[in-house]
């Protein structure tokens, strides 16, 4: 089969599409033919050899795919081959035209969303999911602020906040960017890059502040956030790139919150219950992934540049 294969740490170049065995399933595990592969910024961090995470070389990127169940292992029950399926990790990596997984990893992709749609699943809705129900345990009545809502987590943040019954603010940094943010279901929409733009959030609240934040790039916003939380708020980090200095007495002030996380650490508990949230929002149509690009799986390299560079529109997913 063709699959992209990392032999050291390095740029996006050292992406090199590669023919390699097609791996079998052993007991437990299922063998998914992959129709689309999800482009996540942690794929690059891990490319580039300084994420948390470092696998052992050579390997295939990517945790997201969505495809047919090609084969079973012994013991597995929960699929059958010809099943519509998307993957919440894999066994061997999503960037590649088949990719084995545990039974666990699988999910069922229900027939409304296509496989593209379906690459975009698990990263992006459960970070969202996760970050909304856990970490800010956040209620109907409130007012979350979408920090970076144009991008892969910031679309399903929106979907999922809008059907939840919040306020959802969001932003983003280009002129189609607030327009899909508008279109995915924020009440207002707000351009991170233009001056002045935290105060119009205030004022969008009439002056009383967010409850809840899901933030992008916590090195460039976190100060900023503090500022904008109502009493009892809660900054949740789901994106950093570097440094900031913050002054906590903006916390003290609000009886703030500032919380983080990696979906890597959820439980067997919590994963069960981000599918089962996930999907009924899937099958009942309020969850709709945003595919912004398709691109060839040859063209990794090219995905992996792109995804860091401003002007997100929903998922970049990579077609085999
Ligand atoms: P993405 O699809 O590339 O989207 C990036 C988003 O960040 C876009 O909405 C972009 O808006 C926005 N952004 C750019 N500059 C910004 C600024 N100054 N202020 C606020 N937002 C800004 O990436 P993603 O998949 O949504 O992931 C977002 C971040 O979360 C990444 O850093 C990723 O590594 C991280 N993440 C963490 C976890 C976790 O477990 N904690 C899980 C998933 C993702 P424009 O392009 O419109 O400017």
């Amino acid at each position: 089969m063709k699959a992209i294969q990392v032999h050291e740490f390095g740029g996006p170049d050292v992406l090199k599409l590669a023919e390699v065995p097609t791996p079998k399933p052993e007991a437990g595990q299922v063998l998914v033919r992959v129709h689309a592969a999800g482009v996540n910024p942690y794929d690059t961090y891990m490319r580039a050899g300084t994420y948390a995470v470092k696998p052992p070389l050579p390997y295939t990127p990517g945790s997201d795919a969505a495809g047919v169940v090609e084969a079973v292992g012994v013991g597995v029950s929960k699929v059958k081959p010809g099943a519509r399926v998307y993957t919440a990790k894999t066994v061997t990596g999503a960037y590649a035209e088949y990719a084995l997984a545990l039974e666990n990893q699988v999910q069922a992709l229900p027939g409304k969303i296509n496989f593209s749609q379906g690459a975009g699943i698990w990263v992006p809705y459960g970070t969202a999911y996760f970050a909304l129900f856990y970490s800010a345990q956040a209620r109907a009545s409130e007012t979350v602020l979408i920090h970076g809502a144009s991008g892969g987590v910031g679309t399903a943040g929106v979907q999922i906040a809008r059907a939840m019954g919040m306020t959802v603010i969001g932003t983003a940094g280009t002129d189609k960017g607030l327009d899909l943010v508008k279109r995915e279901g924020a009440h207002h929409a707000f351009n991170h890059t233009k001056a002045g733009y935290a105060e119009e959030i205030l004022n969008a609240t009439g002056g009383r502040g967010v409850d809840v934040v899901l933030e992008m790039l916590a090195n460039v916003n976190l100060a900023t956030d503090m500022k904008l939380l109502a009493t009892n708020g809660r900054v949740i980090v789901i994106g950093n790139r570097g440094e900031i200095t913050i002054n906590p007495r903006e916390l003290m002030l609000r009886r703030g919150v500032v919380r983080g996380f990696t979906l890597w650490a959820t439980t067997d508990t919590e994963a069960a219950d981000i599918y089962a949230g996930i999907g009924a929002g899937l099958e009942n149509g309020t969850l709709r992934p945003v595919v912004g690009k398709e691109l060839p799986l040859a063209e990794a390299p090219r995905a992996h540049k792109e995804i860091l560079e401003p002007g997100a529109a929903g998922k970049i997913v990579l077609v085999p």
